[in-house]
C-alpha cells in the first residue's frame, strides 16, 4: 500500500492549506483500508481534503485518504463506486449511462466517502435520495452494509458522524433519463454555482458554517458586514460571506481567525450560534487550540 511518512498535504487539499502529517496511507480497495484502519484505529479517515481545515503546523497522527479506492461499476440502473470516486466523475459518467440522480455533484470537489458521510446536497438534490445501500467499516464488527434508512441522514449528517463508521462504498440508485435532460438540469446547477459559489482557482473549502434551522449563514454572515474581511493571508469572499478565501500564502491560524470573527459577529448581532461545516485537523499549535475550544465547542 502506499504509505508516506512526515508528508505534507497542503497540495491535496481544496484550500491550499496545511502541512506534515505524521503517517498517511492510501488504500486501493477494502481490504487494504481494513489493513491500514486495523493498524491505526485511531486514524483520521478523509476523501478529497475538500471540507477540512489541516493546520499549518501539521498533525501529530495518522491520516487514511480513500484517494486511491476509485472503482466504479454501472449495472442497469445501479452504480457502486469506491470512497475515494470524486463526485464531478461519478456524476459525468452517470451522464454518460443515461442515468440521473448525480446531476448535483456535477461541480463537487468531494468524494463518495465524504459526500456520503456528510449528505451532501445542492440545488434541491443529496446522497439521502440516491444512495441504496453503503458499505462501511465499524470498529467493532469490520466491514458491514447498511442500507440508506440506516444511515440517519439528515441535513449534512449521518450517522457516520455520530459513530466511528468509514464509508467504504456507495450504491446508488439511478433513475433513466434522455441525455439531453440530464446534461440541462447539470448545465443549470454550473451556472448557479458559478454566481454564487468561488471556483476552485480561488482556494477555497466550501461553505464554512452550517445554516442554522430556518436560516441562511450567509445571509447572516453578510448582514454581519463579513464580505470583504482580510486576516493574514485569507478573506472573506466578496460574493458570498460564507466562504474563505485563501490569497496564496494563508494559514489555518488566519483561517480560524476569521471564522471565529465570523462566530463572534452574528452571535453579537443576532444572538446565534453558528456551527462550522468545515472540519479541523490539527492540536500542535496552541492557539488554534483555544479557537476550536469555542468555535467546535470541544
Ligand atoms: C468549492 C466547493 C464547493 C462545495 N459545494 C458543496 C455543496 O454544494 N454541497 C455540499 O454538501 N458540500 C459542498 N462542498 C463541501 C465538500 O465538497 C463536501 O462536503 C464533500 O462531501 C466533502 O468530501 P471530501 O471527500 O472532500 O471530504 P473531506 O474533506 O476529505 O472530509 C470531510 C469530512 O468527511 C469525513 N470523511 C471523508 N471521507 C470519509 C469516509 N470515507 N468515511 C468516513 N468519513 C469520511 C472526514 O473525516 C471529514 O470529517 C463544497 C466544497 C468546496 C471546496
Amino acid at each position: 500500500m502506499d504509505y508516506r511518512e512526515n508528508f505534507d498535504v497542503k497540495k491535496l487539499t481544496s484550500f491550499k492549506i496545511g502541512g506534515e502529517i505524521s503517517r498517511v496511507y492510501f488504500p486501493e480497495n477494502v481490504e487494504e483500508f481494513v489493513q491500514a484502519i486495523e493498524k491505526e484505529p485511531d486514524a483520521y479517515v478523509a476523501g478529497n481534503l475538500s471540507n477540512v481545515l489541516v493546520s499549518s503546523d501539521g498533525y501529530d497522527g495518522a491520516l487514511i485518504l480513500t484517494k486511491k479506492m476509485d472503482n466504479i461499476t454501472f449495472n442497469g440502473t445501479k452504480v457502486t463506486a469506491g470512497a475515494g470516486v470524486r463526485g464531478t466523475k461519478l456524476s459525468k459518467l452517470a451522464l454518460e449511462n443515461h442515468l440521473s440522480g448525480l446531476e448535483f455533484m456535477v461541480a463537487f470537489p468531494g468524494s463518495v466517502g465524504g459526500e456520503v458521510f456528510m449528505n451532501a446536497g445542492a440545488h434541491g438534490q443529496m446522497i439521502a435520495d440516491v444512495l441504496k445501500i453503503a458499505k462501511i467499516y465499524c470498529p467493532e464488527k469490520g466491514v458491514i452494509t447498511l442500507r440508506n434508512e440506516e444511515m440517519e441522514f439528515s441535513y449534512r449528517t449521518s450517522i457516520c458522524q455520530r459513530k466511528p463508521y468509514s464509508v467504504l462504498e456507495a450504491e446508488f440508485e439511478l433513475k433513466e433519463k434522455s441525455p439531453d435532460e440530464i446534461q440541462t438540469k447539470m448545465d443549470e446547477n454550473l451556472s448557479f454555482r458559478q454566481n454564487r459559489q468561488p471556483s476552485l482557482t480561488l482556494p477555497n473549502c466550501g461553505s464554512t458554517f452550517r445554516n442554522p434551522d430556518g436560516n441562511s449563514a450567509g445571509r447572516l454572515l453578510d448582514e454581519a458586514g463579513m464580505k470583504g474581511f482580510v486576516s493574514g493571508g485569507v478573506h472573506v469572499w466578496e460574493n458570498h460571506a460564507n466562504f474563505i478565501i485563501n490569497d496564496g500564502d494563508g494559514t489555518s491560524l488566519d483561517v480560524l481567525n476569521t471564522m471565529y470573527e465570523m462566530y463572534r459577529r452574528v452571535k453579537e448581532k443576532f444572538g446565534i450560534e453558528l456551527k462550522p461545516e468545515v472540519r479541523f485537523l490539527g492540536g500542535k499549535n496552541e492557539k488554534e487550540v483555544e479557537l476550536c475550544k469555542i468555535l467546535y465547542q470541544k
